[in-house]
Order: C-alpha cells, then structure tokens, then sequence
C-alpha cells in the first residue's frame, strides 16, 4: 500500500515531456550551429549543458518521478543531452579547423622588419695573411707543412748549422724549456720544419711552413714574443738562387699588388750564399722622397733568403752533389702591417674584434 508521493510536483514533470525535451534540444542545436566562434560555443556550452541549463536542471528532476515514469524520462533526458554534447564537440572541431586556417592565411611575417643583431666575428688578420700565403703557394703546386712549436734544440738550431756558441741560442733570444737536459725550446723560427720535411719527404720538395714563433722579445709596438712567420723551402735537381729571385718577386707581386724585390748580401748559418730581401715600396715604388710607408728609401726589408747550405742538406741526409735548393721566410704580421696599414703590432694580440673587422676584406 504506498501512499501518494508528496514529492511529487506536476509543475516541475512538465519539462520532462518528450515535446519540452524535445524543444530543449531544438534550441541547444540551433544555438551551436549559430555560434561562429571558439569563444561564442563556449557561451553557448555553459547555456546549454551547464548547471542551470534546461537539460540539466530537467534531469535534477528525474529523481522526483514515480518509478514508472523514471525509465522513460530517464532514457529521454539522457538521449537529447548525447544528441547536444555530439553537436557540441562536432562545431567545436569545425571551429578549430577554421580558425587555423584563418590564422594561417592571414598571419604572414615581414621580413623587411628590423631584427636585433647577433655580434659577428671576423677572421683575425694574421690568419687571413697566413691563409692567402698558403693559397699562393698551393697555386703553385707546393705543399703546406706544419711542425710543433715546442721543438727539440738539435732541430731548431744544430741540424740548420748554428755553432753551438751562435748568439741566438741565448737565454736573452730563446724561451728554453725545463728540464734543460730535454733540450727542448719554443722553436725560434719556422725552419725545423724545413729540416723536418728534409728527413720525411720524398725528394724533390717544395713546401711553405706558415706557423707562431717565440723569442725572448719585449711585448711593445715594433716586438711581440710570439709572432708569426711564413718559410719557404725547395730542394731539387739545378736549384738556383735565380729560382729564389724569381719565387719572390711572384710572391711580392701577389700579396702587394705587382711590385718586385731585390736582394742584399748577408749571412745565415742554413743558407750559402744568403741575401736579406726588400720589398720594393707598394705606396711609392720607389718615386716618393717624402713617403712615410718606406722613409723615401724606396725598399722595406722583408726577410732573408738563401741558397740551402750544403752542410743542412747532409744533415738531414740529402747529398749535395745532386740537390740543391733555396730557402726564405718572412714575418707574417709585418706582411699584415704593410698591408693593410696597421701601426702597432700589439693591435694583432689583444683580441680586439674591431680590429680584426677593420681590416676585415683586406686581408683576403
Ligand atoms: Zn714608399
């Protein structure tokens, strides 16, 4: 015997007839098909499925039906809030999918708009010297070699024919390195490359040895400890000092623009006969009295130079009845300096970049 449900309220069953459901979700549709934006839909998800919707306040009100009127209402409510939460997320994709390609078709860059530059670096003069020296010589067909710095005594001086008691082996003109019975020293010129490519190389040999020197140098505006110079060695069959003259007269040529060099006597234990080399006056040319580039003399010591002296070639085991050659090496960054007008020398070690962008372009 059940007496009658006193929760029961026909007023609030109303909503749940299948006309009023149906209406609910009538509404809802029309709703989501009118929203034209991500933003729009979600209004209308909040209006239509949320807390206070009709649907979901009709569903609130299943729980008061009598039993028998529970399942239909039920399976009623639950279809048109699947029918809306279908509608919902398929407008939602069609949304999202327009809105994309909206942005894509209307979002372009401009690239004529300033950007924040990122510092750049240069190549340092003495490295583009370097490399043009060695492309000069590569053209030629010779070969770039290369030694190390720390190099044995025997090498840097007894193999190229300095006495034992020759100045240059000083404490005041070479960096000795402990433990003194290694006789080890920061090599002092590039030659132990010449001699190294001697006792290596297949003859007939032409090779350039760009490479960093050290001597026990002050660090001022005409001096550095470690500078940087560029040897050149050939040892074949009917090497003469003509063959030298004509080699760097090609190279003044290349680096300074079509000038020549001329020789003077001089001595140096690895070459016999040996000459110092100028450059003639790449500002001048020798027809300035007043040209501060060469004093008005017309000529800038460059290097030295030599026939290989046959004492060098039999130590480094090559017989000087058959071979001969010559030799020559010159400073790197005075080559720098007369190029490309740079004053002081300590310009080229202090890593300042806007010295190497100034000379940038120049020194290739
Ligand atoms: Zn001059």
């Amino acid at each position: 015997m059940s007496g009658p449900n006193t929760n029961f309220d026909p007023v609030q069953v109303t909503p749940l007839e299948a006309e009023q459901v149906d209406q609910f979700v009538t509404d809802a549709l029309a709703a989501i098909a009118a929203a034209g934006s991500s933003a729009e839909l979600k209004q209308v998800r909040i209006e239509h499925t949320g807390e206070r919707s009709p649907l979901a306040l009709a569903n609130r009100e299943i729980g008061a039906l009598p039993p028998q009127a529970r399942k239909d209402a039920g399976k009623r409510i639950g279809q048109a809030r699947g029918r809306v939460g279908q509608a919902l997320k398929a407008r939602e994709g069609e949304l999202a999918a327009a809105e994309l390609e909206h942005r894509l078709a209307t979002e372009t860059v401009d690239v004529t708009l300033p950007v924040e530059l990122t510092p750049r670096g240069a190549i340092h003069p003495i490295t583009g010297m370097m490399d043009l020296v060695s492309d000069i010589f590569v053209a030629m067909g010779w070969e770039i070699a290369e030694g190390p710095e720390l190099e044995s005594e025997w090498l840097n001086f007894d193999a190229l024919n300095f006495p034992p008691d020759h100045p240059a082996r000083y404490l005041q003109d070479t960096l000795f390195v402990d433990p003194p019975e290694h006789h080890l020293v920061m090599r002092t010129h590039t030659s132990p490359v010449q001699a190294r490519a001697l006792l290596t190389r297949e003859l007939p040999v032409y090779i350039a040895c760009p490479g960093k020197v050290y001597r026990a140098d002050e660090f001022d505006a005409t001096h550095l400890p470690v500078f940087h110079q560029v040897e050149g060695l050939v040892v074949d069959k009917g090497i003469s000092m003509a063959h030298l003259k004509g080699t760097l007269d090609h190279l003044a040529s290349e680096l300074f623009g079509g000038v020549t060099t001329r020789f003077r006597p001089h001595f140096f234990p690895f070459t016999e006969p040996s000459a110092e080399v100028d450059l003639q006056c790449f500002v001048c040319r020798g027809t300035d009295r007043g040209c501060r580039t060469c004093g008005g003399e017309g000529w800038i010591e460059w290097g030295g130079c030599g026939v290989v002296n046959p004492r060098v070639l039999i130590a480094c085991g090559v017989d000087p009845e058959v071979y001969s050659g010559f030799a020559f090496g010159m400073g790197i960054d005075r080559g720098v300096m007369f190029r490309n007008g740079a004053t002081d020398l300590r310009d080229m070690v202090e890593g300042d970049l806007r010295f190497s962008r100034s000379l940038e372009g120049i020194a290739r």
